[in-house]
């Protein structure tokens, strides 16, 4: 059982309000990502769990117990760093060893036994013996997460730790770690700046920005349901594309054209006068019948192909511009004049001033949930 809980924690250094009032609830065996630009307060959350930074308000709970006054080695907590931090002296056995001789009193051989286990489960039995400079980056950090798991956390922490890997070997141990996860069962911690990783392997994600949390939800949830304006944007790439817009009646009027809204549309509006339109590239369609409903004359600026599908760069006449993505096999050229669709079940609605959102698109709830694994 590890249940971890963040009850409104805050860190200010100086003027700086690094975390600001956070408040989360982590469950027994679930694999949590923290995600946000750079400077949102990620590793300072990560590092006050960890004991490495003190709390200015607010209180951590480990399975109901606060985690005040003990130190980081008292916390039954495990933390993986993006600089990997191997002691370059030591072989990798040392390495892995050093953790539970010095905070556990097991005898030799079943520290020995621990850790040749854990490095045949991480495929690096072979360099027990190595030191650090002797490896690959991805080696090393399979290493430092080896040294995490020997001490049989009941949490792991981990700070961007794939970072220093490039592309290829990043996706690989993205599937690998999420695995190692779910066979461990420990309640994990995991931060990045990276939202394919918060995506792909968190059971849910928390999204910061500016030292607040904007939104804890699952993946899906976060795409098609944000919470506001901000999430919309962070998560998704190529990102949701936003129009500021006046409310006018039973319109959105912007420069570039005109959106005629639904009863139901309206009623969500209220009494908000200037609002953000937000569609994400692939719900824009390009049509042939210049006719239809939400149907707008754009010209195609730049076409990026991506093999699967196309990213279309067009603009309004007034040069107001925004990306749709379409199936890989279909061609439109630059300067072409298209038609799209912008589908009024496929917007998303924000208050201008507060980025609070106003509707999101229409989704069914099976829609949202985890694919069947028996399919
Ligand atoms: P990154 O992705 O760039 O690592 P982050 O989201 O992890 O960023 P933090 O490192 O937690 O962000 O920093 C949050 C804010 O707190 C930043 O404005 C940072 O400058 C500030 N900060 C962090 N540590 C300190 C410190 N020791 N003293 C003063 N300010 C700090």
């Amino acid at each position: 059982m590890a249940q971890l809980t963040l009850d409104s924690v805050t860190k200010r250094f100086d003027d700086v309000t690094a975390v600001d009032d956070v408040s989360i609830d982590i469950d027994d065996g679930e694999f949590l990502v923290l995600v946000g630009p750079s400077g949102c307060g990620k590793s300072t959350t990560l590092r006050m769990i960890a004991g490495l930074e003190s709390i200015s308000d607010g209180e951590i709970r480990l399975d109901g117990t606060p985690l005040k006054g003990k130190r980081p080695k008292e916390r039954d907590i495990a933390m993986v760093f993006q600089s990997y931090a191997l002691y370059p002296h030591m072989t990798v056995r040392e390495n892995m060893s050093f953790g539970l001789e010095e905070s556990t009193d097991l005898p030799a051989a079943e520290i020995r036994e621990t850790v040749e286990a854990t490095a045949e489960m991480l495929d690096i039995e072979e360099l027990l013996e190595r030191k650090p400079g002797e490896l690959s980056g991805g080696q090393q950090q399979r290493v430092a997460l080896g040294r995490a798991i020997v001490r049989d956390p009941k949490v792991f922490l981990m700070d961007e730790p794939l970072s220093n890997l490039d592309a290829k070997l990043r996706s690989q141990m993205r599937t690998e770690l999420q695995r190692l996860q779910e066979d461990l069962g420990v309640t994990t911690v995991y931060v990045t700046h990276d939202q394919t990783e918060a995506m792909t392997m968190g059971d849910r994600i928390a999204i910061l920005d500016g030292g607040k949390l904007q939104q804890v939800a699952t993946p899906l949830e976060a795409y098609h349901r944000p919470a506001n304006r901000f999430v919309a944007g962070f998560i998704g790439e190529p990102s949701m594309n936003f129009f500021e817009m006046d409310v006018e009646g039973d319109s959105l009027v912007h420069d570039a054209f005109t959106y005629a809204l639904s009863d139901s549309t309206q009623a969500a509006i209220g009494g908000v006068e200037r609002v953000t339109l937000g569609i994400r590239p692939e719900d824009i369609e390009l049509v042939a019948d210049p006719n239809g409903d939400h149907t707008y004359q754009t010209t195609v600026d730049v076409v990026e192909p991506m093999g699967n599908e196309n990213a279309v760069y067009l603009q309004f006449d007034d040069d107001t511009r925004f990306v749709a993505t379409i199936g890989g096999m279909r061609q439109v050229q630059s300067g072409e004049t298209v038609n799209v669709q912008i589908p009024e079940d496929a917007v998303h609605i924000f208050d201008a001033e507060t980025g609070a959102v106003l509707q999101n698109r229409s989704l069914d709830d099976a829609e949202l949930s985890e694919p069947d694994p028996q399919i």
